[in-house]
């Protein structure tokens, strides 16, 4: 199956209001392009230098998502043209954006990453954690920072229950940080999750936003 067609069976599957990122890593641009030319504009990578050259040799209205783990010190080589940084996990992280953000003044949407998976190795963090961090820091003071949700990763496998209860949970600390922190905040509206495997699911449960790679782009 070629991209294109890859392509257009997963948009003629999901709803109207949900988002598809077109996770593009370790995929050449001609690949890219020709999803671009399918008419996909939301591409999401995971490594700084990658997305960079990618950046640099693909159309200027594509809209950017970093959606890996991402140094502080990797920020500011981004932030000329990222539309938004899915996976902040630290004040440290998020405080970094901002700055470099204000700096080339331009405005930068972040997803706040919540480990939901069983695995210790995954990145996040918990509600508690979560709520620490937007109680002790003054995130407000952020102005060329939008916090405009959420994002999670489900644990890698076949049994799609397990997978479920952790895309409940998503949803359920979506909902608990905008009633405790965002609820007079017009950003704060993506549930970012679902992906080639599970991406179904992850639309039953709620995901406004889902990331999917290798059924587009095929395997790594
Ligand atoms: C690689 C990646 C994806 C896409 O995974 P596929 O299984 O290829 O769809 C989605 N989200 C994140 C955070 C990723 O790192």
């Amino acid at each position: 199956m070629s991209v294109t067609s890859n392509l257009n069976n997963i948009k003629s599957s999901l709803p109207d209001e949900v988002k598809l990122v077109a996770v593009s890593k370790f995929h050449p641009v001609q690949s890219v392009m020709e999803a671009y030319n399918a008419g996909q504009r939301i591409f999401g990578e995971s490594r700084m230098q990658e997305v960079n050259v990618k950046q640099a040799q693909l159309p200027e209205d594509i809209e950017w998502h970093f959606i890996g783990h991402l140094q502080t010190n990797k920020v500011k080589a981004i932030i000329p043209y990222i539309h938004t940084i899915q996976s902040v996990d630290s004040w440290r992280l998020l405080s970094e954006i901002g700055k470099q953000a204000s700096a080339v003044n331009r405005h930068v949407n972040c997803l706040l990453e919540i480990h939901i998976a069983e695995e210790e190795s995954k990145f996040g963090l918990t509600l508690d954690t979560c709520s620490e961090m937007l109680e002790q820091n003054n995130w407000q003071a952020l102005t060329h920072v939008h916090i405009t949700g959420v994002m999670g990763m489900a644990t890698y496998t076949d049994d799609f229950n397990r997978v479920r209860d952790e895309f409940k949970k998503l949803k359920f600390i979506f909902n608990e940080l905008k009633n405790r922190y965002f609820s007079k905040n017009e950003y704060f509206s993506e549930i970012s999750m679902g992906m080639s495997h599970d991406y179904p699911i992850a639309i039953e449960e709620g995901s406004t936003m889902v990331r999917v790679g290798s059924a587009i782009f095929g395997e790594r």
